[in-house]
């Protein structure tokens, strides 16, 4: 292992490849690997630079990383960094290169966590460390949290700080986490390229649920109309093919109204098909405007039956439903409605919708940073599809943006493989990023 007083000489790519080296791997249900390891030399790092970061968390292997840098004006709430260093498991025979390796090659950084979210860990890291260097301290209160188990809900990461260490967050106005600032660049009607970096001012709510029946059960011999799975699978067959309606958030709208218009295009979004065709034209930035247009339920696990000629006594099912700020209460209606009086259902977790203020003076100051280095960058709101440990945070009163910059390619490539195989985020985009966060760190 490299010792921590190398990480000065790293830049901000070749410290995400060496933080992608610690397999981080969250297998959930409280399974997890290399977060202690991953915690302890990012405190070395800051120990080294001349930090006091503390340890933190329920046990010593699901360690987070806290420090908070006092600003010059500390009469100025202060602003929360979070980045969670555990990443989703790799199924290694889908790459092309070993996901732990932390590879530089062709331009990219390579492996699990080059996108979600090393590389904002990294970014994050990288300006603590040039701070400590050129002896700059930020405006106001920077609270930074390298956090454990954000990819199994963060039971022992984020919810668990937010319950047990609340004086951690004191002062803390707002946060900024993953999934926005990424460049996305995209081609007018007139073939001139934009380049579009949409911060995540919103995050849909994640509700999950759990639809179960009893009855009797009997042989398979002797069917039992409308037994306890069978009507478990009719009221997930209702809720799967509800058609949840078109609903349009301020937010979501604005984004697409942002992009298509200045992609030369005139959007009419009083409709269906209005709304469709302006998310066609969006390209890739079509993909979370089409997540966020209205609530979404998937089924994702049932569970029932021992044996192929017993019916069982017993059956359930839990779905995957998000909501969109603003439609948590009528959701919750309709669910009741379609699973009726044939099953009951329960939340197995309920995280509401969040959303930050906008505009809003910690808006300007992410747009203010990326046009400081892409003079012509357009900067919308977004609301992501998703969650993330803002929930958490919100708990505090605390609102969280999505800014976690990356700048553009020089070749227009963009990071890829999140989630899936062969992650990786070009090197540009990442050392690019970092100065646009350390702009907006230090002036805030
Ligand atoms: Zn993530």
């Amino acid at each position: 292992m490299s010792q921590p007083n190398t990480a000065q000489r790293l830049s901000a790519a070749e410290l995400c490849a060496r933080l992608i080296r610690f397999d981080t791997s969250n297998y959930g249900e409280g399974h997890s690997a290399g977060e202690r390891d991953i915690a302890s030399w990012i405190h070395a790092s800051l120990k080294h630079a001349g930090y006091a970061p503390q340890i933190v968390g329920p046990t010593p292997a699901r360690a987070s990383v806290v420090l908070r840098i006092n600003g010059k004006d500390r009469s100025l709430p202060a602003l929360l960094v979070h980045a969670h260093t555990d990443v989703v498991p790799v199924e290694p025979s889908q790459w092309s290169v070993p996901a732990f390796a932390g590879h530089i090659s062709d331009g990219y950084v390579w492996g699990r966590g080059a996108v979600d979210m090393k590389d904002m860990a990294a970014m994050t890291l990288k300006t603590l460390l040039n701070w400590a260097e050129n002896g700059i301290q930020p405006r106001r209160d920077i609270v930074v949290l390298f956090v454990a188990d954000e990819e199994s809900g963060g039971e022992f990461g984020a919810t668990w700080l937010v319950a047990n260490r609340p004086e951690l967050f004191a002062g803390v106005e707002a946060a900024i986490g993953e999934s926005g600032g990424e460049a996305i660049p995209l081609v007018t009607s007139s073939g001139e390229t934009r380049r579009f970096y949409p911060v995540a001012t919103a995050e849909r709510g994640t509700l999950q649920i759990r639809i179960h029946a009893t009855g009797k059960a009997g042989h398979g011999s002797r069917p039992q109309p409308g037994h306890a799975l069978q009507r478990v699978i009719a009221a997930c067959d209702r809720v799967n093919s509800y058609e949840w309606p078109l609903h349009l958030t301020g937010t979501v709208r604005e984004y697409i109204e942002t992009i298509d218009r200045a992609l030369g295009n005139s959007p009419d979004l009083s409709d269906e098909e209005g709304v469709t065709l302006a998310i066609q034209r969006l390209g890739p930035a079509g993909e979370v405007a089409l997540a966020t247009t209205r609530c979404t339920a998937t089924t994702t696990v049932i569970n029932a039956g021992v044996k192929v000629n017993v019916i069982p006594s017993h059956a359930e099912a839990q779905l995957d439903v998000r909501c969109l700020p603003g439609t948590e209460n009528e959701v919750i209606a309709v669910l009741d409605q379609l699973v009726g009086d044939d099953a009951e259902w329960e939340f197995l977790a309920k995280h509401s919708p969040v959303s930050a203020p906008y505009p809003s003076s910690w808006f300007d100051a992410m747009r203010d940073a990326i046009q400081f280095y892409d003079s012509e960058a357009i900067v919308p709101p977004m609301c992501m599809g998703g969650g993330t440990d803002a929930k958490a945070f919100a708990t505090l009163g605390i609102s969280g943006y999505g800014f976690a910059p990356l700048a553009i390619d020089s070749e227009g490539r963009r990071p890829s493989g999140m989630h899936g195989a062969d992650e990786r985020n070009p090197v540009e985009c990442i050392n690019g990023g970092q100065k646009m966060l350390e702009r907006f760190l230090t002036r805030v």
